[in-house]
């Protein structure tokens, strides 16, 4: 069994929780890369870190795992036809509404539309919501993914030129791989 991902900031540069939350493998392109779900703990960790999963609550179930590896299938097969300027597969949308609809008991919405999850079920409701809101109103410039590992975020930089996740860790290798090209050239 692997040791359970440390969460860092460099997780969590998508600007939206539904984008964050799908972008829980070390890469998506060219292949999936390593889970960062690693197992339970790490769900758990997530859920704590986002403010999901309140203290004390009971520890989340395999099930419950199961069910967030499931629902982060669905939401890269919604944003991936986004990005591709593809109409939204219905049965991929349904996936959504279904787990928000399933796990809508154990959520509290806010006046302010905050969103208070009792476990980790209505963590992955929240997930689902914040999911549904994107792809109905999604900002002007779109969900973009970076070039080299896909991961999704949203390009609020002022000159939309965004490419990377991270210049910490995609940029730099790009930028690297470039000058490599460039000096065998
Ligand atoms: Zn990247």
């Amino acid at each position: 069994m692997s040791a359970p991902t440390a969460w860092l900031d460099e997780h969590f540069i998508a600007g939206n929780l539904a984008l964050d939350f799908a972008n829980t493998v070390y890469r998506r392109r060219p292949e999936p890369g390593l889970d960062l779900f690693t197992g339970t703990d790490a769900f758990a960790t997530w859920l704590t870190r986002t403010r999901l999963l309140p203290g004390g609550e009971p520890a989340v179930t395999e099930s419950a795992l199961e069910h967030a590896r499931a629902l982060r299938a669905l939401i890269w097969t919604v944003f991936d036809a986004h990005r591709d300027g593809q109409t939204i597969p219905a049965t991929a949308f349904a996936g959504l509404l279904d787990t928000a609809r399933c796990s809508t008991a154990d959520l509290a919405i806010g006046s302010d539309g905050s969103l208070a999850s009792r476990n980790a079920y209505g963590g992955l409701a929240a997930v689902a919501l914040n999911a549904i809101t994107l792809a109905l109103d999604p900002p002007p410039q779109g969900v973009r993914a970076c070039d080299r590992c896909g991961w999704f975020f949203i390009d609020s930089s002022r000159g939309r030129r965004r490419r990377w996740c991270s210049m910490k860790t995609c940029g730099n290798q790009a930028k690297v791989a470039r000058y490599r090209s460039a000096t065998r050239a």
